[in-house]
Formats: C-alpha cells, structure tokens, sequence
C-alpha cells in the first residue's frame, strides 16, 4: 500500500510514528512537509516542521518537549547571547545548529530543498520518503495589531507570533508569503495522485496543513485523487490538543469544533474524518456535509494510542473506498 500524509510538526510527526507501527513492511509512506514555518537565523536556513518529522522518526527528537534534539547542549546559543546576537526566543541547540549548518551549505552549493531533505534523511533513516512541500521559499506571515508599536498593523514572521508572541495577541490574516509562485516539490503531485490512501495528520488545519494546500497543485491533486483522503482532528472538545490552533482558525474564520475544520476543508477534498470519542455530536453535522464521519479516541498519549489511530484511518479509508 502506498501511504500520502500531508504533515506539519509535532502532530504530524507524533501520527506518523504510529503510522509506520500500524502499517506492514511492504507498504510505503511518503510524507509531504510543511515549509511555510521556515525561517533564517544567523544566515542558516532552519526548517522546523521538516526537522520534527526527521528527529521523531529518527530517533533523535527531544521527547517531552516535542521539537529539537535529545540531549541538547547550548553553547551556541549562549555564544551567540555574549555577542548580543539574537533572536534568543527561538532555540537552537548544538546539535540543532549542525542539522542546519548541513542544510544551508548544500543549498548555497545549489542543491533545492528537497535533495538536502533527502541526504539529511540519509542520517536519520525516518522509514519514511520525506518531501518538503515545495522547493521555493514560502514563508507563512501573520498581520497582528503589534502591541509594542500602539497597535500598528503589521505583519510578523509566523515563528515570532508562535514562539516569541505566543499567539497572545489575535491574528487579524494568515499570509502564506511566496505559495501563489510556489511549485509543489518533485515528487509531491506524484505522490497524491499514485496513493492508496492520503491521511492529513492531526496537524494544523490553518498553518501546516493549509500552508501545503496553499501551494498551487496541491489542493487540485487532492481533490482530483483517486484514493481516499482521510483527516484526524486535531481540535478535540473545543480545543486545540496542543498547541494554539484556535488563533489561527479563528483568522481564517473557522470555528474551533472538530465538525468545523473538516467542513473548512470540505467534502471535496476529504472524504473521510475522525472526531474524538466525547465530540460525537459532530458526527452526524460532518456526515451531512458529505464526509464520513467516527467518533473514536485520538489522544496520541503513546505508541500504541497513536497505532490505534493510525488503523482506524486505514480502516475508514476503506470504508469510504468501498
Ligand atoms: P506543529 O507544526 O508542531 O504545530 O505541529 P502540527 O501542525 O503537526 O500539529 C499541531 C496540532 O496537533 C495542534 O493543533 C494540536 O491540537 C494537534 N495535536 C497534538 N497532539 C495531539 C493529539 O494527541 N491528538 C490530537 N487529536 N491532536 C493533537
Ligand atoms: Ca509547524
């Protein structure tokens, strides 16, 4: 079986590791990466979200904390601090800093993204092909009313509204910068188009997930499928699980509800969604939107929790392939 998951950070990636528990060892996953939350820091191009997937199912993520490397040390970082270099709101690590150091000298050599991902993986052997979204640079910007210039609109990076900001102050647009001339990685279209199944993770309905449907192709190739898309929602009784989706959704529009993120992103790109037992009451509203609907439980507490999950999306796959 050929599997096409559409990933953010540590939701996509947290889902993943139970994926590849729940499938055997003749089927494939190819993982498409969100890069709207890149960023450059100290001349070094930092991919966040592709990095979560390649640490988590490489065996080198810090557990607890969800992103970043095990067994962190932080002398760069507190170099860099002594020089009054910054941003010191966002954590890079030693070992972090080397993943990073790779990345940025084989795309200055001329390499696009998508092969740095690729000889990085070589490392970290995720069990997964890994593809970022696109190849192009895509930024995901937020507009805020900046509460430290009198309330002037202006537009941050999404990092410095997610980790410096902390989504405390409302988002007024989410602006996925560059995805309108963006071009979906070599391989991306392939992999949506040859799945068996394409599962859209418990991630990011606004940031993650709809920053790869904002690059043009996707969606299109989604929606033109032949297999079964089935999406786990990430908001379970109201709220994000982790985590401040609600900022974000609410940007868009989009109620918080488990029932509103699969209507916003509609019966014609998915066909299949999982609500958590305790939001049944959205069952029947999705179903009637179109979209096959369970109520089963999508807390990602462990491996095994998370396999769980994973084969319940299998199994409604072919439920609405059938
Ligand atoms: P990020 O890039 O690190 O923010 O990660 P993702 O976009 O992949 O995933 C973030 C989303 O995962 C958040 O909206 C969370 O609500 C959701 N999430 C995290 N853990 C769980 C879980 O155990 N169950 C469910 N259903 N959602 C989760
Ligand atoms: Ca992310």
């Amino acid at each position: 079986m050929r599997i096409t998951v559409l990933a953010g950070g540590i939701g996509g990636a947290r889902f993943l590791r139970g994926l590849k528990a729940a499938v055997g060892p003749a089927d494939e996953i190819i993982v498409i990466g969100n890069t709207g939350d890149d960023i450059h820091l100290f001349g070094l191009k930092v991919c966040p979200d592709l990095d979560t997937v390649m640490y988590t199912l490489g065996g080198g993520i810090h557990e607890e904390q969800g992103w970043g490397r095990a067994d962190e040390t932080w002398s760069v970082k507190e170099e860099l601090a002594a020089y009054g270099v910054g941003p010191s709101w966002f954590g890079l690590g030693d070992r972090d800093f080397a993943t990073h150091i790779v990345r940025t000298q084989m795309l200055g050599a001329g390499y696009p993204l998508s092969a740095v991902t690729e000889a990085l993986c070589d490392r970290w052997q995720p069990g997964v092909r890994l593809l970022p979204m696109t190849d192009d640079r895509v930024e995901t910007h937020v507009v805020i009313e900046d509460p430290e210039q009198d309330g002037k609109r202006r537009a941050v990076h999404f990092q410095e509204y997610w980790v410096k900001l902390h989504a405390s102050v409302p988002a007024q647009a989410i602006l996925p910068v560059g995805a309108e001339t963006a071009k979906p990685a070599p391989g991306v279209v392939e992999a949506i188009a040859e799945a068996d199944v394409i599962l859209l993770p418990p991630s990011n309905p606004v940031v993650s997930i709809g920053t790869i449907l904002a690059v043009p192709g996707v969606r299109e190739a989604l929606v033109a499928a032949q297999a079964p898309v089935v999406g786990l929602s990430p908001i379970v009784g109201g709220a994000p699980v982790r985590g401040m989706a609600d900022k974000v959704l609410e940007a868009v529009g989009v109620e918080t509800t488990a029932a509103a993120v699969a209507l916003h992103y509609g019966s014609e790109l998915l066909d299949g969604w999982l609500v958590h037992t305790g939001d049944e009451s959205a069952v029947a509203e999705v179903e009637a939107a179109g979209i096959a609907c369970r109520a089963v439980p999508l807390l990602m507490t462990d491996l095994d929790a998370s396999a769980a999950m994973a084969r319940q999306a299998l199994e409604l796959a072919e439920q609405v392939r059938a």
